[in-house]
């Protein structure tokens, strides 16, 4: 388990699929970097807000800047906030495990 409650296969999994930011599509990195920008910083993300729901639907990765302006909010406000059109996000350019995540709501 890491310190979300994420099991070990499945924090393996996620990995291997996400290297991109699941919302805005940019390249992460590992580390925070000593200097400079922390926006690409892959962090861990439940796609709906609910920490109880921990399954590959749900567990996802996104950068530091997704992750801190998706904050609390419902994916599905979230989209249509200011942050995501001012950076083309929306629905048709969101990763498909976030489209599947859209659908169900
Ligand atoms: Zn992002």
């Amino acid at each position: 388990m890491n310190n979300w409650g994420i099991p070990d296969w499945l924090e393996k999994e996620v990995r291997e699929r996400d290297k991109a930011c699941v919302y805005c599509g940019i390249l992460m990195i590992e580390k925070m970097p000593q200097r400079g920008p922390r926006n690409a910083v892959a962090t861990w993300e439940h796609i709906i807000n609910d920490a109880s729901i921990i399954s590959r639907e749900n567990i996802a990765r996104c950068c530091v800047a997704c992750n801190s302006s998706k904050g609390t909010k419902k994916l599905s406000d979230w989209i249509r906030s200011s942050y995501c059109k001012k950076r083309g996000i929306n629905r048709d350019t969101v990763a498909q495990i976030v489209k599947e995540a859209l659908r169900l709501l």
